[in-house]
């Protein structure tokens, strides 16, 4: 066998290049009324057998049929028979050995993702389905990140036992705290609270945990299997290959109905193990390796996927449109996203705005990598520091913002602005405007807020709660509250799209753990009880959530937006602005904002001028908007808190 070094100096070869990239859309078991034909791109391979089985697994095949060898290193067998809920994988010779292998481009599979499956898709569509769609595009867009099993896990969510952890949970509009019918939890709760989009951890199969095996099995799932088939351990039956597929469509169809729009976390930068289906039907092909032989390992998961390749580079974008077309995915959150290359993001960009409209379907990523990465020459890395290479609709999570508010993620004991650091108000002012550029070459090079995702917590590092009591150790529940409230209204007021891990709203903690990956189920999943038992806390981001869709002037993503904000004041520990809240559609129903973050621990007083000033927000309260309560000439900014101001546009 070839080393990999000489797979990859063969795989660069003029000679591979001009008679093995194919670039057609077909690849894969499809199957119709018509009949099913099986396509595999193994440009290596001396012969390929396909192997049809009655299961997903056990027992031996019941027909094998030698595929034929076509142009460009495709291997093909077709029959007009219907093999729906027919299970198969290849037998392939290549360098004198033989490996089996299930179908890198399958769309169904068995369980644990070891054989593939042919499907008519048609067969796993719910009742609706063909009429699903979105809810329209709102102002601005809020997403919460969730994770399947987290969601339904516990018994205070009310759901119905054989579907908590499931797909299913999500088909349950009308959950309950432990079914008393007074407290919503689950989708009726989060409608409540106000946020348009749900961010699903890696739904797709992954590896690391046993779907014949106890259901108190957890991770997240950052290890992917098949990357065009959902998850086994969601379904309700990982057995049958069809069944993930409607429930996870159902799932889609419930959230768009209940109002939310669904953003899939994709993981294409690295594989759950080096000997998958990519490594075992083309050796080498779809993986990064150094020139001197090293494997690449930027994704710190083992192996990093070669996106820049052209096969490599079809079927990321393939599966990022199939996702869109056959589950009505409206966006991608792309997991290390400094892994793949720029090249490869803005085609995939394109793409979607050529079917769905410009900027319709979200795309964004994390602009970092865990290591270096041997991409090819010529490559550019999706990274922080290209930013201004990436298409305008292309965001990032932006840690300096994160960074800047409540410390830095790694560095624990770290504190940011809110929680004692000092030095940090030019890093506030410039998370105010996104970062975004102001001189060529300045911050990075971000073009406009739609660049950038602005958050304090996610998946990874401690709970925002956490992240306090430990840069806090000696304040007590009400100071945390009040630091709490204040984060989540200063990135609130901060220009970019809004962005927070599911339970930030109710002080979610994890007991300080920084990477609850595969931590015990009881630890990672939603305690809605918690949820209720803090809700004054979730009635402050129901408030924020509710102003910021009517501040035009921190909705803006344009170009433009950072124009908006003027008249930055810093001084220590305290950063004010006013914002240009104009509206082009004129329904603005105030035309100036003064906001001030006042992080240390005495009153402040701020000064504004001209009539119609009103209280839109302040520590204690985030639904004062929805009232008149009028200020003359100055405000008090109580310690620890934002205040939010806004002008009524006839009283001047
Ligand atoms: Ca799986």
């Amino acid at each position: 066998m070839k080393t990999a070094l000489e797979w990859k100096q063969y795989y660069s070869s003029p000679e591979f290049r001009e008679n093995y990239i194919y670039d057609n859309n077909d690849l894969g078991g499809i199957c119709t009324d018509k009949g099913t034909s099986f396509k595999l791109w193994s440009p290596s391979a001396d012969s390929v057998t396909l192997n049809l089985y009655r299961e997903g697994s056990g027992g031996s095949a019941y027909a094998s049929a030698p595929m034929t060898r076509e142009n460009r290193g495709v291997w093909r067998w077709s029959t007009e028979e219907k093999l729906h809920g027919v299970y198969y994988d290849f037998q392939i010779d290549m360098e004198g050995q033989s490996v089996r292998c299930a179908d890198p481009w399958a769309k169904a599979c068995g369980v644990n993702g070891r054989r593939s499956m042919a499907v008519d898709l048609r067969r796993t569509d719910p009742e609706g389905w063909d009429r699903d769609c979105p809810p329209e595009k709102r102002q601005e867009q809020i997403i919460y990140e969730l994770h399947v099993k987290e969601f339904s896990w516990d018994a205070s969510g009310g759901f119905p036992k054989e579907y908590r952890g499931k797909y299913k949970a999500f088909t349950c509009a009308d959950t309950t705290l432990y079914n008393d019918g007074l407290h919503p939890t689950g989708l009726k709760y989060l409608k409540d609270l106000g946020i348009t989009h749900v961010q699903i951890m890696p739904a797709y199969d992954y590896g690391s945990v046993n779907e014949e095996g106890s259901p108190e099995e957890f991770n997240w799932g950052y290890d992917p299997v098949n990357y065009n088939v959902p998850e086994g351990s969601y379904s309700t039956d990982p057995a049958h290959g069809e069944v993930r597929i409607r429930e996870m469509k159902e799932m889609i169809q419930s959230l768009h109905q209940q109002g939310f729009r669904v953003i899939m976390d994709v993981v294409y930068n690295h594989t759950y193990s080096l000997d998958s289906w990519f490594q075992r039907s083309a050796p080498w092909y779809f993986y990064r390796v150094f020139d001197d032989g090293r494997i690449s390992n930027g994704s710190a998961c083992g192996n990093d996927v070669a996106s820049e390749r052209e096969m490599c580079a079809s079927y990321i974008l393939e599966s990022v449109l199939y996702w869109t077309e056959e589950y009505h995915i409206d966006g991608f959150r792309f997991d290390l996203m400094g892994l793949l290359d720029v090249e490869l993001m803005n085609r995939i960009r394109r793409a979607l705005d050529e079917r769905y409209g410009k900027g319709e379907k979200l795309m964004f990523g994390e602009p970092w990598a865990a290591d270096e990465t041997a991409m090819e020459k010529g490559a550019v890395p999706a990274l922080k520091k290209n930013i201004g290479l990436l298409d305008e609709n292309i965001g990032m999570f932006c840690d300096d913002t994160r960074d800047a508010v409540k410390g830095s993620a790694l560095k624990i004991w770290k504190p940011g602005f809110i929680n004692g650091a000092r030095g940090k108000e030019e890093a506030i002012a410039r998370s105010v405007e996104a970062w975004c550029e102001k001189e060529p070459g300045e911050c990075f090079g971000v073009k406009a807020p739609s660049q950038v995702i602005t958050y304090v917590s996610a998946h990874d590092n401690q709970t925002l709660w956490d992240k306090l009591s430990e840069t806090l150790p000696d304040t007590d529940t009400a100071e945390r509250m009040r630091l709490n409230r204040m984060a989540a209204a200063l990135y609130m007021t901060c220009q970019g799209t809004l962005f927070f891990l599911s339970g930030e709203e109710f002080a979610r903690t994890k007991g300080g753990l920084e990477d609850s990956y595969n931590a015990p189920i009881g630890i990672n999943r939603i305690d809605w009880e918690k949820a209720w038992e803090n809700r004054s806390l979730v009635e402050y981001y129901q408030g924020l959530i509710g102003l910021r869709s009517r501040l035009p002037g921190l909705c803006d993503k344009s170009r433009q937006a950072p124009g908006r904000i003027r008249d930055i004041r810093k001084k220590d520990g305290a950063v004010s602005f006013t914002v240009d809240n104009y509206s082009p559609s004129g329904e603005s129903t105030w035309k100036t904002l003064k906001i001030v973050y006042n992080s240390t621990k005495e009153e402040q007083t701020v000064s504004v001028e001209g009539e119609g000033w009103v209280v839109l927000c302040n520590g204690e309260n985030s639904r004062l908007w929805r009232e008149r309560h009028f200020i003359k000439n100055q405000a008090k900014v109580s310690p620890q808190s934002v205040l939010i101001l806004g002008q009524i546009p006839c009283a001047s």
